[in-house]
Formats: C-alpha cells, sequence, structure tokens
C-alpha cells in the first residue's frame, strides 16, 4: 500500500493539494473504467461488432444504426456527471453506468433521438435496450 494514498493527511496540506490529489485520483478511475468500457463494447455498443458480443442487446429496427466519429465513453443520463457532483470517482464512473458510443450516436443520445434502456440489474454490463424516438 502506498502511504502517500492511503496514509493519513500530512498536517498543513492545503486545500488546493488535496483538491489536485483527488483530482489525480478521479483521472486513474476515468482512465481503468474507459478501459473496461471499451473492452467490453469496442468502438460503439451499437455498432455490429459489438452486437455480436452482445447478442441480449435489442436494437430497434428504426434506429439510425450507421456509425460515424471517433469512439466517445458516455454516461448513462442517470450517471452523467451533472448528477453525480460531489459524489466520489468510483461512484461517478462506473461500467454499470457508461459505455462507448461513437460520436454520431453519442449525440443521438444527447438530443433523446436515441434511447438506452438498462433492461437486467447490470446496467451497461448486462443487457441494453436501443429504441429510437421520433420528434413528433
Ligand atoms: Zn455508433
Amino acid at each position: 500500500m502506498n502511504p502517500d494514498i492511503h496514509g493519513p493527511l500530512v498536517k498543513g496540506k492545503t486545500r488546493k493539494q488535496i483538491k489536485a490529489r483527488r483530482d489525480r485520483a478521479e483521472a486513474r478511475v476515468k482512465k481503468s473504467v474507459r478501459q473496461l468500457c471499451v473492452d467490453r463494447d469496442g468502438y460503439c455498443r451499437l455498432s455490429s461488432e459489438a452486437w455480436e458480443n452482445h447478442p441480449d442487446d435489442w436494437h430497434d429496427d428504426a434506429l439510425n444504426d450507421t456509425c460515424d466519429g471517433p469512439a466517445q465513453w458516455a454516461h448513462l443520463h442517470s450517471h452523467r456527471r451533472s448528477q453525480t457532483r460531489g459524489q466520489t470517482a468510483t461512484r461517478r464512473h462506473t461500467t454499470f453506468g457508461s459505455l462507448m458510443l461513437c460520436v454520431e450516436h453519442h449525440q443521438q443520445y444527447d438530443a433523446h433521438q436515441l434511447q438506452i434502456l438498462i433492461v437486467g440489474n447490470d446496467g451497461c454490463d448486462g443487457s441494453l435496450e436501443f429504441r429510437a424516438r421520433h420528434a413528433s
């Protein structure tokens, strides 16, 4: 165990120093959780390659399933950063609550044109339902 990380706070550390250390710890969590999502989802969870690896995912026929743009790490809306501000890094960034999406599908999701529904108890680690939602 690294005493610098896990030991008691050294007296006299400024809030700024503590904040910097927390930010570094969060960066490590983000990096490892993102990598786990890449291993699980590949480039985009809606791609046909990912669907092959996740046969229990359900894809709506009305989806625009053409991927475009680089891979991005997306948080489900209930786990998005604005909703989890102030929580610890390991609660904010989980494989349960995040997945890989290409830019196209990430934008569709943020624009609420694409719904991502959790089916079981495992979040994005389990099967997901992808539904198209069209503006009326
Ligand atoms: Zn995609």
